[in-house]
């Protein structure tokens, strides 16, 4: 298996620390508004990414945190008379079920930035120990300098880190600086009235880049074998990230550093921006599109490639996925049928080519297209056999049982065909068992009366040559 990544710039052979065992990090949200569309892109990337390594047998520990403090948590906090910690339960809450909306598998631990300040003091005391960080009126740096590998994720140079550094930088901060390479790993409150903590330095807040260093390394160990996050962050965040961790432990801190592409919209492909007014939240958009629906667009584009949002391009996401739906559903009709089964070579040949052909993208740093193309070749082959008057049984089984395991790897759930009708459906039942009835009596104008009526109800009817078949809205 090949991973692209990041840090060498270059696709490698995947070898976890563990053999079966996957440990990974991934940046999440900070959480002063609902998750937007860039958010979702990231969280549905690496769940698709995960999904796909418990699809290969191996186990795996995700960890990804809530950024719970920051100045924007604070200015929206003031701005709408709340304390932080509310402002974050409630974008907590909320990302928790936008992200079970869209099936993102939660992780198997959510750590938040505020309740980790001891790890995160402890942490920075080992760092001004070790002279890698200092204090300065009150607040922590990071000694830049003093780790001679900075610039290595993001293939920049000091110096030219140097020229664009002291751009957009508070001038208190800036003259309490040693470098203006160095960043904050503990910043003093600047009013009385912010929410800090109790630390040797000040009553103050961790930086953001800190935070993510002391929850890989306490959750997961020193090093691990993959850490994800949007490209954005790639600089300064985990470049930041790395100097931190690594000047601490001694040790590599990431073996595999992966990002994901960022969101377009619209027609011409406008980045998202704030100055655009542009951010689709997740929480507005699903009032009018079907989770599964965006969900499945978003995981069909490899992870490192932009995603244009647009309806037409959902549109066609709908289309293939409805697609795998009704082959789906017309196999497990079939086989609800008892009838003679032969054996097809034919077949059987078309989807072992296609499980190893789903692997071999899927394997190729998570080629999610090849591997969707190759599952929309096997539906023309599955489609015809299953009007055939006899077919091979196992094999049809064996469609539905890989389909939905390829599938499930998207988050995409397939609707099985008999549990689409609910139970306290009486009036339903008595209808479809009245047009059996009516069609075995040749009585047409009947069997058409009937139809209508469960048409109306959101119950399609079918007749095939192995009998009566319905579907449901
Ligand atoms: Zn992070």
């Amino acid at each position: 298996m090949k991973i692209f990544n990041t840090l060498t710039r270059q696709k490698e052979d995947f070898k976890p620390i563990e053999p079966g065992k996957i440990r990974m990090y991934v940046c999440g949200p900070t959480v002063y508004n609902y998750i937007h569309l860039g958010n979702a892109r990231s969280a549905i990337a690496f769940d698709t990414i995960r999904r796909y390594f418990e699809f290969k047998g191996y186990q795996v520990t995700y960890v990804s945190n809530f950024t719970d403090v920051d100045d924007r948590m604070i200015q929206e906090a003031r701005r709408e008379k709340i304390t932080v910690p509310q402002l974050a339960d409630r974008f907590i809450t909320a990302f928790l079920k936008d992200t079970a909306a869209l099936n993102i598998e939660p992780a198997s631990l959510h750590p938040r930035a505020t309740h980790e300040i001891d790890a995160i003091i402890a942490f920075i005391q080992v760092l001004i120990a070790k002279g890698a960080a200092y204090e300065a009126d009150g607040d922590v740096y990071f000694r830049t300098r003093s780790f001679p590998n900075y610039g290595q994720l993001s293939g920049q140079n000091i110096e030219a880190l140097e020229n664009g550094a002291s751009e957009h930088v508070d001038p208190v901060e800036q003259a309490r600086k040693e470098d203006p390479l160095d960043f904050a790993l503990w910043k003093a409150r600047k009013r009385s009235d912010e929410i800090a903590w109790p630390s040797p330095w000040s009553l103050g807040r961790p930086g953001w880049h800190i935070e993510c260093s002391v929850m890989s390394t306490k959750y997961l160990g020193d090093t691990i074998d993959i850490h994800g996050g949007g490209e954005d962050l790639e600089f300064p965040h985990h470049e930041n990230e790395i100097a931190q961790s690594e000047a601490k432990t001694g040790k590599t801190f990431v073996h595999y550093w992966m990002h994901n592409g960022f969101v377009t919209v619209g027609p011409e492909a406008q980045k998202m921006s704030k100055s655009l007014h542009n951010f689709v939240t997740v929480h507005d958009l699903l009032k009018s599109v079907e989770p599964q629906t965006l969900r499945f667009f978003m995981a069909s584009v490899q992870y490192r490639r932009p995603i244009n949002y647009s309806l037409n391009n959902l549109k066609q996401a709908t289309i293939i996925l409805d697609r795998f739906q009704q082959a789906f559903q017309t196999a497990q009709f079939r086989l609800t049928k008892d009838g003679q089964s032969v054996v097809s070579p034919e077949l059987k040949e078309m989807i072992d080519r296609t499980e190893k052909q789903f692997v071999s993208a899927m394997d190729d740093d998570f080629n999610v297209q090849n591997a969707l193309s190759a599952i929309y070749d096997l539906l023309p082959v599955m489609n015809q056999h299953l009007t055939e008057k006899t077919v091979d049984l196992a094999q049809v089984k064996r469609f539905c049982q890989d389909l939905s395991s390829w599938l499930r790897v998207f988050g995409v759930t397939l609707k099985q065909e008999t549990t689409a009708l609910k139970e306290n459906d009486d009036h339903v039942q008595k209808l479809l068992a009245a047009r059996k009835k009516a069609r075995q009596e040749k009585d047409w104008d009947r069997s058409d009366e009937l139809r209508e009526q469960l048409e109306r109800l959101g119950v399609h009817v079918q007749d095939t040559p192995q009998g009566m078949r319905w579907t449901r809205d």
